[in-house]
């Protein structure tokens, strides 16, 4: 794979601005706030002209805290809109959520064949130390590469978009590649790894039916089974951040018969691992077993960021149980490993 940064013609690049510290200002009372015109902040970096020509469009300014599915589906369609126009695609984003993001441009926008970049920043541009700057030029070096799938790109790794997780508030690289090897690393030059998508002649596709209504929670010790009652009344699907394998309380606050209420009324429950590391194997344990028995889905190796994202999407294609059960436990865009 190549990084093209030597052509004769330059090559054309979208920059995205939704917001995040990237480009946000302090305020007069220390806290961060987002930058009103992000545009002119990012033309304070001119290597960025020398890789590419670059149009700037801004999408959202907000803290990723306050990104919503709305805004995913904005950006997939104003990239989508753009996919012909451009060489490569980078969103600059806050970094709390940009994981929900990655996932969610990940299973939006298939078959791509050039590359959309995610990238932000621990400390802002305008300020001593910000390490933006590196990663909106390591962004666009990677959105003019011959790369083509949705990634995040953050201090010195390059990750699948559905694998993203953040995983620091302090150190500079920020984010981690989960239950995956990294999709390529930065150092002197960049090295993509041989697993990464490249250019090709394949049609890019939209696929931005999502139904929002579904939440994410993790089990701890103590919880109420009423809880899961509450959200199955609530909600059209839920995830449930299991222990370790993907195990869930049955004790004296069992909580599988919340869980079969859930799926006997069609709201799907699918099981992930409150771990960082590691896939569920809900077989493994008799407190896992008894929620796969009362017809939970397991999320094997996915991240929470994905497996919420990706319920969210199968959930916008069909309501049939058994649909959403092989959906789940099916890979689309690298979010998890089969088991075959
Ligand atoms: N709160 C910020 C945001 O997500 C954090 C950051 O960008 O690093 O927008």
């Amino acid at each position: 794979m190549h990084v093209r940064e030597h052509v004769l013609h330059k090559p054309r690049v979208l920059l995205v601005t939704t917001g995040g510290t990237i480009t946000m200002l302090r305020g007069a009372n220390g806290s961060l706030y987002p930058c009103e015109d992000a545009g002119q902040l990012l033309e304070k970096i001119p290597e960025l002209k020398l890789l590419a020509d670059i149009d700037i469009l801004s999408l959202a300014n907000v803290d990723s805290s306050d990104i919503t599915p709305t805004i995913w589906l904005t950006i997939a369609r104003a990239v989508y809109q753009r996919i012909k126009d451009y060489d490569g695609f980078v969103i600059a984003h806050g970094t709390d959520t940009l994981c929900h993001t990655a996932a969610a441009l990940s299973f939006m926008l298939q078959e791509l064949n050039k590359p959309v970049i995610i990238t932000g920043a621990q400390v802002p541009l305008e300020e001593i130390g910000s390490d933006g700057r590196t990663n909106l030029i390591n962004a666009v070096r990677v959105a003019i590469s011959d790369l083509a799938e949705v990634v995040v790109v953050f201090g010195s790794l390059i990750i699948r978009g559905t694998r993203a997780k953040k995983t620091s508030v302090f150190d500079m690289q920020a984010f981690i590649s989960v239950n995956d090897v990294p999709l390529g690393t930065i150092g002197l030059t960049i090295k993509f790894s041989s697993f990464a998508k490249t250019r090709s002649r394949r049609k890019p596709l939209l696929r931005i039916s999502l139904n929002e209504n579904v939440a994410l929670f993790p089990v701890y010790p103590g919880m109420k089974p009423e809880i899961i009652d509450y959200i199955a009344n609530t909600h059209d699907g839920m995830v449930i951040e299991g222990y370790g394998a993907g195990n869930i309380p049955t004790g004296e606050k069992s909580l599988i018969p919340a869980i079969s209420s859930a799926i006997s009324r069609n709201v799907p429950v699918v099981v992930c691992t409150q771990c960082i590391v590691g896939s569920t194997e809900m077989e493994l344990y008799q407190v896992g077993r008894s929620a796969l028995e009362a017809g939970a889905i397991p999320a094997m190796d996915m991240t929470p960021e994905a497996a919420l994202v990706k319920l969210m999407w199968v959930l916008g294609q069909t309501d049939d149980m058994g649909s959403i059960d092989s959906m789940m436990q099916k890979c689309f865009v690298g979010e998890l490993h089969e088991v075959s």
